[in-house]
């Protein structure tokens, strides 16, 4: 179930035609969400075949490409179905609606498809409106992007965020935000602000949140989060002082652990294998980075 591939085929979404006669195919595939809920079954995405009733449901349809599983190519959407009460009974569908976040363990592959199915009807869901001149969009493009009536036309947003492992030698520093699982341990994170450059925003968030000055900033990777439509990009830097004061608003606790700290947790945890935290982190312990 790991070898899933998307090719998003952003040339295609024009083609109004074959899309809509693809909605009416047994062989297209369709992931169904329900009020922020990813439908999965025995820990993995489920794929839903045969359309009907589920098209009919559905209050927002996007195609997301072209899915290749198990050997076979289909054109793939999603489906909100959060007009219905009970969607399970109503459909005859088996499984859960899941929170995405919390489900860990998903395959890399189907964690980012369903990442990109959340953040599109997340982006649907908050953008009825034209931001211009106030009058309803609706959804176009077979759902990337939105027009209203004057012809203004709006795309999905993404906001890029920075994730920063501050490092130590053999330490880096963890915290944890008010919000976390109690227990839970992390790196820091924070937003770009309009005008900033990635190395400003990590720069700046290093000192706000922790006080500390850092330099030495290596890219390690980058994460999409769509809750609502977050992209996480890890840094690691390194920091001269071991002294830090939190921004009591932001964390509630920070600690520096070493390498062989991470590598056998005792007292605390560190986020679950489908987030960059755990890579980033995990790349540290073993040291790759
Ligand atoms: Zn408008």
């Amino acid at each position: 179930m790991t070898d899933w591939e998307l090719d998003r085929a952003g040339l295609e979404r024009s083609d109004t035609e074959r899309l809509e006669s693809a909605l009416d195919q047994p062989e297209t595939d369709f992931i169904v969400q329900w009020r922020g809920r990813v439908l999965v079954s025995d820990s993995q995405a489920s794929i839903e075949t045969g359309s009907g009733a589920l098209v009919d449901a559905a209050s927002e349809i996007v195609w997301l490409g072209k899915l290749t599983r198990a050997g076979a190519t289909r054109d793939c959407f999603v489906l909100d179905v959060s007009a219905l009460d009970e969607p399970k009974q109503a459909l005859g569908l088996q499984g859960t609606f899941a929170d995405l976040r919390l489900l860990g363990d998903l395959p890399t592959a189907q964690f980012g498809l369903l990442a990109y199915a959340r953040g599109m009807l997340a982006w649907h869901e908050n953008h009825p409106f034209c931001a211009r001149c106030g009058a309803r969009t609706r959804p176009k493009k077979a759902g990337h992007t939105r027009v209203c009536p004057e012809g203004h036309e709006h795309f999905p947003r993404t906001d890029p965020a920075v994730m920063i492992l501050i490092t130590r030698g053999d330490r880096c520093l963890i915290a944890r935000q008010p919000g976390f699982p109690q227990g839970m341990f992390s790196a820091l994170a924070g937003f770009v602000e309009p005008g900033e450059s990635l190395e400003d925003t990590v720069r700046r968030e290093a000192l706000e949140e922790v006080g500390l000055a850092v330099h030495n900033q290596r890219y390690f990777r980058s994460q999409a989060w769509p809750f609502p439509a977050s992209l996480m990009l890890g840094f690691v830097v390194d920091c001269e002082h071991e002294a830090y004061s939190l921004d009591d608003d932001e964390l509630e606790e920070a600690r520096w652990v070493s390498r062989a700290e991470l590598l056998a947790p005792a007292g605390f945890f560190t986020p679950p294998p489908s987030s960059l935290a755990h890579h980033l982190l995990g790349a540290f312990a073993r040291g790759d980075v």
